[in-house]
């Protein structure tokens, strides 16, 4: 499995952790969207999507975040899922959508959208910058196409999959 395309949408003006959103392309046939790039003590590191734990009320099975004391809905006191705890023993507020299983697959994920990052902060310094977020996916455009790759390699044709044996320590915050 290969990512073949990142797209990156930096995030301006905030004084949150939140640097960009991005998107990556595995064998130029599936797409994951909302990967964030958090900005870490050791430096940036990629925060797989995710999305807020939810709890039905047991009385008017309204939904509300697990956290929540009260139903937002009705007012019951709620009690908290034992269950729902990661090993730290806390309870978890955020469940990922999709994540790598292993290691080699979270450092080539890491690996590839820190670059591609880096790539698109360079970019946002020029004049008539745009991000191509929001694009839309066609298939077979990616290899080739993807301005990530005419930026970095001009001249030679270096297959996307190069870089990767190269890549040595990966910065890892969480
Ligand atoms: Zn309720």
């Amino acid at each position: 499995m290969e990512i073949t395309e990142v797209r990156v949408k930096l995030v301006e003006d905030t004084d949150d952790r939140l640097q960009a959103f991005c998107s990556i392309t595995f064998d130029n046939s599936f797409v994951v969207r909302d990967l964030k790039v958090i900005e870490g003590t050791n430096g940036p590191f990629v925060a797989m999507p995710s999305r807020k734990m939810t709890a039905h009320c047991p009385r008017c099975h309204s939904k509300n975040h697990t956290r929540a004391s009260y139903c937002n809905q009705c007012g019951s006191k709620l009690k908290h899922h034992v269950a729902r705890e990661n090993q730290d023993g806390r309870s978890k507020l955020y469940a990922d959508i999709a994540h790598p299983i292993n290691s080699e697959c979270r450092e080539m994920i890491q690996k590839n959208v820190l670059e591609e990052y880096k790539a698109e902060l360079e970019r946002s310094r020029e004049p008539g910058y745009s991000s191509r977020y929001d694009e839309g996916f066609s298939p077979g455009n990616a290899k080739s196409g993807g301005p990530h790759l005419e930026n970095r390699h001009e001249s030679q044709a270096t297959p996307a999959g190069e870089d990767q044996k190269n890549f040595g320590s990966g910065i890892f915050d969480n």
